[in-house]
Formats: structure tokens, sequence, C-alpha cells
């Protein structure tokens, strides 16, 4: 695996595979790596010819200061693990690498009402941030296909519209959630819980999976409030427990008929904000 912090590196290599014909598939992550992440590497390897992980711990999308300071950041364990994935190259930037000093960051487009919901709402300048990056690693790395976790649901859901918004030639995958085998959805803040909140935390999954089997019979405004309340009898300080139409993020209504809902949710588990989301109803 070819590890790189530098962009001038990083298009060489990838010229370089253009020229032989190679379709390049692209990992965007803030390491901490974990096997959800690899299961990323591992889908775009199956579909692409050569793969790039970048590793890259991006302030503008943190509006909390100790939040950012708190991410974990192994980075020699990372690089291990990517190399045993048979990652083929990582990009592992820093700031001046991204944005810059001197050079204007491209403006992000507005995507409506995707991002006055959920996270957009619960962390001003969040999605902002992602886009900020996400397009100056696209356009950094110009893959064929961007593989993200389907565990960001509503950073899926503006990842497509920027890509939709800006025109770049770049197929979006989005991947299935990892889980440990009690449930909870893998993340890098895990390895930041408490023991007791580490043994709590496997309840959120387990509230969304009755809510998914409630979900035929009950009105979405009772299920969202016996969720909230199961959350708090759990000890967690719930951001949101929403149920809303895949598609726009908006809160879903039985009058609605839509193929795709989605509960999503949000909790602090002591200073360790964890998000998770299931699919209600697929197309
Ligand atoms: P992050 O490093 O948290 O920014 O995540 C990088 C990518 O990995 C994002 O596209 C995430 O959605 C994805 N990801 C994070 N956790 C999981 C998981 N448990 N299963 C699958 N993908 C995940």
């Amino acid at each position: 695996m070819w590890v790189t912090r530098y962009n001038a590196a990083l298009k060489g290599h990838i010229a370089a595979w253009w020229k032989l014909g190679y379709s390049i598939g692209f990992v965007p992550t803030m390491g901490a790596l974990h096997e959800g992440h690899l299961s990323l590497i591992a889908a775009a390897k199956a579909e692409c010819d050569k793969v790039v992980c970048s590793i890259f711990v991006n302030p503008t999308q943190f509006n909390d200061p100790g939040d950012l300071e708190r991410y974990p950041r192994p980075v020699n364990r990372d690089i291990a693990m990517l190399a045993g994935a048979e990652c083929d190259l990582l990009y592992l930037p820093d700031k001046e690498q991204i944005y810059p000093p001197g050079k204007a960051v491209a403006a992000v487009p507005d995507p409506g009402p995707i991002v006055t919901v959920m996270e957009g709402a619960h962390r001003p300048g969040h999605f902002d941030g992602v886009m900020m990056v996400v397009r100056r690693l696209l356009e950094l790395v110009r893959p064929d296909a961007l593989f993200m976790g389907q565990k960001d649901y509503q950073q899926v859901a503006v990842i497509r519209f920027l890509i939709k918004y800006t025109e770049m030639p770049v197929r979006l995958v989005s991947c299935p959630t990892l889980r440990a085998s009690d449930g909870l959805a893998l993340s890098s803040r895990n390895q930041l819980l408490t023991p007791v909140w580490r043994e709590k935390a496997p309840s959120i999954y387990k509230i969304l999976m009755e809510t998914q089997e409630a979900f035929s019979a009950g009105n979405p405004r009772e299920l969202e409030e016996r969720a909230l309340q199961r959350l708090t009898a759990e000890g967690f300080e719930t951001d949101y427990f929403l149920i809303v139409e895949g598609y726009t993020l908006q809160p879903w209504t039985s009058d609605r008929d839509v193929d795709l809902v989605v509960a999503c949710v949000a909790v602090r588990a002591g200073f360790v904000r964890l998000i998770d989301n299931l699919i209600l109803r697929h197309p």
C-alpha cells in the first residue's frame, strides 16, 4: 500500500492508474478505523480496480471543539489495518493540503430541507464542513465511485445532493451498517465510551428494532414518543428520534405513501454522541 501526505504524490499515483485504465474507488474517513470502515474498503475492492482511502479529521465539520480534540487518532494502527485490507493507497493529508492557506475554498451549495433536520439542526455548520471536505477530496482523487456508510444516513443524502449539484462524474455507493455482536453500530467514538455506557449503548439498536416491529401498526409520532421514553429510561439524553421519509428526510406521516421510511436517532451517552438508524420500509 502506498501512503502519502501530499497532493502531488496522490495525483501522480492516480494519473498512472488512469493511464492503465484502472477504475478507482474512494473511501474517505476520519481514521480510528474499525470493521465498518474495512467493509467499505472491501465493497470498493469488489467494484473497482484500485482503492484509495483518506484519513483526515476535518476540523470544519466539528461544531464542538471538545469533540474534535477528543477524536481518536491511532494512525499507525490505521495504516496496518488498511494494509491488511489490501487498500492500494492511503492519503493522509494535513490541514494545509486540504485547505491551502490563501486558496479560496469553493462555496458549498444549500441542500435545503434535508439539512435543517436531525444532525443539521443539532450540529450547526456540520454539513457545510462535510460538503467542503468531500468536494475537495473528490476534486483531488477524482474517483469513479465513492463508498459511504448508511450509518451516517443524512450524510449520504447530503453528499448525493452535492454530487448532483456539482455534476461530478462519480457514483455514490451506500453500504450497510456494521454492528458489534450486541447490535451497537461500530463507530470510532465507541472507544471513548465508559464501560457503563458501553454496556447500555446496544439498547439504541434494540429500541430501533422495537420501533421496526411496531411500525406497521403504529402512528409514527407515537412510536417516536415511545422510543424517546425508552431511551430516557436507559439514561440517554436524546437529541432526536425521528421517523422520516427516506428521500426528503422530513417527518413521515402515515398518509404519505412513500417507499422508503427510516428511523434515525442521536443520543448522548455521557460526553459521547452516538447516532444510528434503521430502515423501516424498503423500496
Ligand atoms: P468516519 O470515519 O466516521 O467519518 O466514517 C467514514 C465512513 O465510514 C463514513 O462513510 C461512515 O458512514 C462509514 N462508517 C462508519 N461507521 C460505519 C459502520 N458501522 N458500518 C459501515 N460504515 C460505517
